[in-house]
């Protein structure tokens, strides 16, 4: 019998470790709503990441949707962002009112091209929220110093850059904010969940306050929030797994190396190299099939009868989904490198437990 080998498999700690974790839990019987846990979690994390202020979520969709809001941008406001991501990225500018204007991507580590950027700005162009891709760091330099010529907030999408450091500095600590993921599938998980990481000490009640209804006391609500409450059994969690993750980013990226051994040189695949300056976490493993000798949907069934599951991962782009395809800014032709890229790529099966025979298994298939 083939074994099912999955795309991702979620990082865990030893059942007695979390056991232990949460012991004091029905002492206190403090369940949520900002408890120790929760505190605890969120000041390891500061550190952990080099931010000065992290604010937990329950999901990074919330956490992406709050800080969006808080940033207080006018309602019609265009958000200059890329269609080569997951939806909650273009979901959550829309849900605040906003109108998405879709950018390209570079085709060397599938980020916003910065070059195209500048030709979106309007009028009505109010900010960036650029998604660094797989792990993969924007730009952040050059989104910088366009964001300060036209005075435009940054919000990065960060949900795959959980441990990323570019010249030493972690990655969550650019632009206005960045929105963290600790989802199940992401390299570091909470089980579900998310962060807000940002410089400015302001924002820290604005997001506490939004982040539980809105309430800022007892008598006093001062904004229409929402419940985006991270609870004590996820904190739980991530306190195990922060433990652990550096240990499971190393085997991450003995996994990639592997990958990179076999099918680097391979005429017909293109691999993403690592990027200058910046000390990667591994997050997935991208394999884009431009002229192989099978295409990337061919590639994906024939793995699939092996018991491998890949993903095609981004696709379809988001400015080509039912919800958004009517929207006069979409339209996937409009990106033709997000296209190009989301029709022919593949993220391969990559987590800290691989092993390496098993890498070695789906690079025979998919060179056989
Ligand atoms: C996972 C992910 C999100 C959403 O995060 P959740 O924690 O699942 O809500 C947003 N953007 C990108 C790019 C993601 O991969």
């Amino acid at each position: 019998m083939k074994q099912l080998i999955n795309v991702t498999r979620s990082s865990m700690p030893s059942f007695e470790e979390y056991c232990e974790e949460i012991k004091d839990l029905w002492d206190s019987h403090w369940l949520t709503n900002m408890g120790v846990k929760h505190k605890h979690l969120q000041s390891q994390l500061e550190e952990y990441l080099s931010v000065p202020n992290v604010v937990l979520y329950t999901n990074g969709h919330l956490a992406l949707e709050n800080v969006i809001a808080a940033l207080d941008l006018p309602a019609g406001g265009e958000v200059i962002t890329t269609p080569f991501t997951f939806v909650s990225t273009t979901h959550a500018i829309v849900r605040n009112g906003l109108i998405p204007v879709f950018c390209d991507i570079n085709p060397t580590d599938y980020t916003i091209d910065v070059s195209k950027i500048e030709a979106l700005i309007t009028d009505k162009t109010v900010a960036i929220v650029p998604v660094h891709v797989y792990g993969n760091l924007c730009d952040v330099d050059a989104i910088d110093v366009i964001a300060k010529k036209h005075n435009l907030k940054v919000i990065y999408d960060a949900a795959h850059a959980f441990g990323v450091r570019y010249r030493g500095a972690g990655a969550a600590s650019f632009g206005d904010a960045s929105m963290l993921s600790f989802h199940a599938t992401k390299v570091f998980n909470t089980i579900e969940g998310g962060a807000v990481c940002f410089a400015d000490d302001a924002l820290v009640a604005n997001l506490n306050d939004r982040k539980n209804f809105g309430i800022r006391g007892p008598e006093s609500c001062v904004y229409v929030g929402g419940n985006a409450k991270m609870s004590e059994f996820q904190a739980a969690m991530g306190i195990c797994n922060l433990r652990h993750v550096d240990e499971e980013i190393a085997k991450r990226g003995k996994v990639v190396a592997q990958y990179r051994k076999l099918l680097s040189g391979v005429p017909g695949l293109t691999l993403c190299e690592d990027q200058p300056e910046v000390q990667p976490n591994y997050a997935y493993f991208p394999v884009v099939f431009d002229g192989y000798k099978y295409s990337r949907d061919q590639v994906f069934s024939r793995l699939k009868e092996e018991e491998i599951i890949a993903r095609k991962y981004f696709y379809p782009l988001t400015n080509d989904f039912e919800c958004y395809r009517d929207l006069p800014t979409a339209g996937a032709e409009k990106t033709p490198v997000a296209q190009f890229v989301a029709d022919r790529v593949l993220t391969l099966p990559l987590y800290a437990d691989l092993s390496l025979e098993d890498v070695s298994r789906i690079c025979s298939v998919i060179l056989e």
